[in-house]
């Protein structure tokens, strides 16, 4: 069953049957509506445009990243990597359970207010653990590797680790719902929002920056290699949820930051050596961690999580 799932779905995504052309022209077009509004912002020299065209090597991750997203490479890997398990689930539970509960709300802006909230609150949950769970932190670093922020970084994520947000996504929609013309303008909001936060538009947007929304400067301070900004502004469209939690961090746009990992291996033998061997450790480290266990010993040999690869590296 698992393996006629696999192929079927291997084939589909592999041959092009169901891709989604709308969401993915849409994607260019708040990438390229960003891209001008940030060149407008700082000027052409400071642009990501510019920036990706000059910076060589270093900035090559984002634009792979943002070419195998585009053209299905991304979910391809994702479905090799965990052999369409979490896929299968995920459609075997979304067939079976749903209690539709925005269904019950009547008004559709209102829909679309909640779902954007809801949403959003999955991501933070989500973006936690992604720094606290040792296995996807090794997959999450490559996000984290990034020496500069360009629009583009926005895209830089590991294949494994997108499909582990679609897994956990499925409780968002169990209780919700999927009406989907109201979750495809959620998430053009979250995307466009991703995209300025991740620019070189270096603003904290004022009293909206620091009550509502996370700012480009408030992610700056997430991206920062200090040890001091560690584990704070995990949100990623409403900075709400770090006020909440104790996570939040005021940024300084006066202050230089210097981006990306402590012991920075990446950005240097190419996009592919890059997510295998991501992977391949985080699969180490999820070994590791199912061994220390059963194991008396409970040293790891691997860094847990993003603190402990600080320490180790200190
Ligand atoms: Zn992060
Ligand atoms: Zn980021």
């Amino acid at each position: 069953m698992l393996f006629d799932y696999f192929i079927q779905k291997f084939n589909s995504v592999a041959h092009y049957d169901h891709f989604p052309w709308q969401a993915m022209l849409l994607t260019i077009g708040v990438t390229a509506a960003c891209l001008v509004i940030e060149a407008i912002s700082v000027g052409w020299r400071r642009s990501s445009m510019y920036q990706l065209a000059t910076r060589g090597r270093v900035l090559h991750n984002d634009v792979f990243s943002f070419l195998f997203f585009l053209t299905g490479l991304t979910q391809l890997a994702g479905l090799l990597f965990y052999a369409g398990i979490f896929y299968f689930i995920y459609g075997q539970v979304m067939k079976h359970v749903n209690f539709h509960l925005i269904a019950s709300i009547p008004s559709v802006p209102l829909q679309f207010f909640i779902m954007l909230l809801v949403t959003d609150l999955r991501d933070y949950v989500i973006h936690y653990y992604r720094h606290h769970l040792g296995w996807v932190w090794e997959l999450h670093r490559f996000h984290h590797s990034a020496e500069d922020m360009t629009i583009l970084t926005s895209f830089r994520s590991h294949a494994a680790e997108g499909v582990l947000t679609d897994f956990f996504s499925m409780i968002v929609f169990v209780l919700m719902g999927v009406p989907a013309e109201t979750y495809l303008l959620v998430n053009l909001v979250h995307q466009a929002h991703q995209k300025l936060t991740h620019s070189q538009i270096n603003s904290d947007w004022g009293w909206l920056g620091r009550y509502i929304l996370v700012s480009p400067a408030a992610h700056r301070i997430h991206h920062s290699k200090n040890p001091e900004h560690y584990g704070r502004n995990f949100g990623v469209t409403f900075i709400i949820w770090d006020r909440l939690f104790g996570t939040y961090y005021e940024p300084d746009t006066t202050q230089q930051i210097a981006f990306g990992l402590p012991d920075n291996e990446f950005n240097k033998d190419g996009y592919v050596r890059d997510i295998l061997r991501s992977y391949f450790r985080s699969l180490a480290v999820a070994r590791d961690s199912v061994l220390r266990i059963f194991s008396r010993d409970k040293k790891m040999t691997l860094p847990d999580t993003q603190r402990e690869s600080v320490e180790t590296s200190l």
